[in-house]
């Protein structure tokens, strides 16, 4: 494994003519991450997962740890705890560009926030956070984890507990995200739900809410306005799911293939 490095600005310290000198404290520029582990995710494309955690607790993946972190030692007292944050690299929006300012789906598509006041995935370094429910540790060290808003292959960085008296703030605002985001009405075509209950039962995985879940959310941009002709898809497990919004503010699954 390679060793995490980083490099500074100036020396901590510089000894002349048997005198120590001190200099102010240095700067560190940069640091370099080591991934320590994989996400598997029921989330095979970026279309369609939840633009925050918890949105679709029936989201659920595992994270696999890399060595040497791949062991009982390092995962011991975490059966204690019922969520942690991942902390994760946006391996699908890497890029070197120092954008100031991103312009939020929640918000449109069209109204422009500083990077700080958002959680968009293209921003300084490219790291994510997202707190999830850990369900289990399996004998193999994997992570079972649930209400996830991450991509499969998600590059895992660190995973910390939360803490609830710390992290739940219940007097806390935010004038940008006040409310969850109002929830669509998601219909079936009869063919495509008893398509869903039967991939479920092979996948054994809860597809019919996941899919209600997902696409409740509304993932297309919010500035369209799609003809009800126009099929929209995404990825979910290893099944392809089709939809259409037959009036503005409804959904229906078409397909579930
Ligand atoms: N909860 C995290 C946070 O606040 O840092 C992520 C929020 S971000 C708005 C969530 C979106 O990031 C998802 O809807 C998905 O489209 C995208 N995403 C998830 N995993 C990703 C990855 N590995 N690379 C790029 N984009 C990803």
């Amino acid at each position: 494994m390679p060793a995490a490095g980083f490099s500074r600005r100036m020396p901590l310290q510089a000894a002349g003519c048997g005198i120590l000198f001190l200099l102010p404290e240095a700067l560190v520029d940069s640091f370099q991450l080591q991934v320590i582990g994989e996400v598997r995710s029921c989330f095979k494309e970026k279309f369609a997962i939840p633009r925050q955690p918890a949105l679709a607790p029936a989201a659920r993946g595992i994270i696999e740890l890399r060595p040497p972190y791949n062991q009982p030692h390092a995962l011991a007292g975490l059966e204690q705890v019922s969520h942690v944050w991942v902390i994760f690299l946006f391996h699908q929006a890497l890029d070197q560009q120092h954008r100031l300012q991103v312009r939020p789906p929640r918000l449109g598509g069209n109204q422009r926030l500083g990077v700080f006041a958002s959680r968009a995935s293209h921003r300084p370094n490219s790291i994510g956070q997202s707190l999830v429910r850990l369900e289990r540790i399996d004998e193999e060290c994997r992570l079972h984890i649930s209400g996830i808003d991450l991509l499969d292959g998600t590059p895992v960085l660190d995973i910390k507990p939360y803490i609830p008296f710390v992290e739940s703030v219940p007097d806390a605002w935010n004038r940008i995200a006040e409310q969850p985001p109002a929830l669509l009405p998601v219909d079936w075509q009869p063919a495509a739900l008893a398509s869903a209950r039967e991939h479920a039962r092979r996948l054994q995985e809860p597809l019919v809410e996941l899919i209600e879940q997902c696409l409740a959310q509304d993932p297309k941009p919010a500035y369209q306005q799609p003809e009800p002709s126009r099929q929209y898809g995404a990825r979910l497990h290893d099944v392809n799911v089709v939809w259409c919004y037959p009036e503005a503010g409804e959904i229906l699954v078409l397909a579930v293939e």
